[in-house]
């Protein structure tokens, strides 16, 4: 019997490179995902359809078994938390780094510092080991701004070539993380459509190292 497997896909810059990823697994999606308003999408495998959804909702729909299987950065994992899903393969694309930034030759002050960030969970975390006292401000993006605007004295973000930092007059301070995309699985899915599952990993697997 076969197995029909949903991905949820995010829109953005993994799915410049998720495309051709799973081009190289002979996964091919019937139309064309950057013009289509169309949220589901069928493949050249009828077994295989993809869903398109913001990175942030990614981990939420494969925790529930909305779809089986997702690809989403480790920094909205690891914010997510990873309740009811594993992580399976790295996919060693949309490589960055998650850094905390501040204004070119600002010292940051002494004490509390507020820090803008899309990233609480690992902000709050990275702080804690620090034992550094900080009042997080969530933001949801531009994060950039809020140090000029004095919201914050510092941000946490991705850092990929460093030109958004340098365009708006900020540096790169600590190193958090380096990030990429995982390949994550609903924890029931792969009890339930496990040969499916593992034939499909092992496809995508092999195209990562081609
Ligand atoms: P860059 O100017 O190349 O350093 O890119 C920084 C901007 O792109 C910031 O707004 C980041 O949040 C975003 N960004 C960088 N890398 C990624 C990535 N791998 N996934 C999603 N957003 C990213």
């Amino acid at each position: 019997m076969s197995q029909p497997l949903t991905i949820a896909l995010a829109k953005g810059r993994i799915l410049d490179e998720i495309l051709p990823l799973l081009a190289r697994a002979d996964i091919k999606p019937t139309d064309d995902l950057f013009t289509s308003r169309k949220l589901v999408f069928s493949t050249n495998d009828e077994n295989i359809n993809l869903v398109l959804i913001r990175s942030a909702d990614v981990a939420t729909y494969v925790q529930y078994g909305a779809a089986d299987l997702g690809v989403a950065g480790k920094d909205v994992l690891l914010e997510h938390g990873g309740e009811g899903l594993y992580e399976r393969l790295d996919l060693k694309i949309a490589s960055c780094k998650l850094m905390t930034a501040g204004i070119a030759d600002k010292a940051i002050p002494k004490g509390r510092i507020k820090v803008a960030t899309k990233y609480p969970e690992i902000t709050r975390q990275f702080f804690l080991r620090q034992g550094r006292q900080v009042e997080l401000i969530k933001l949801y993006g531009s994060m950039e701004l809020a140090p000029i605007v004095g919201l914050a004295d510092l941000i946490v973000d991705l850092v990929d070539s460093g030109n958004t930092l340098k365009a708006n007059g900020l540096v790169p301070l600590d190193h958090i993380m380096d990030i990429s995309s995982r390949l994550i699985v609903n924890r029931a899915s792969l009890k339930m459509k496990n040969q499916a599952i593992k034939a499909l990993v092992d496809k995508i697997e092999q195209a990562v190292e081609d």
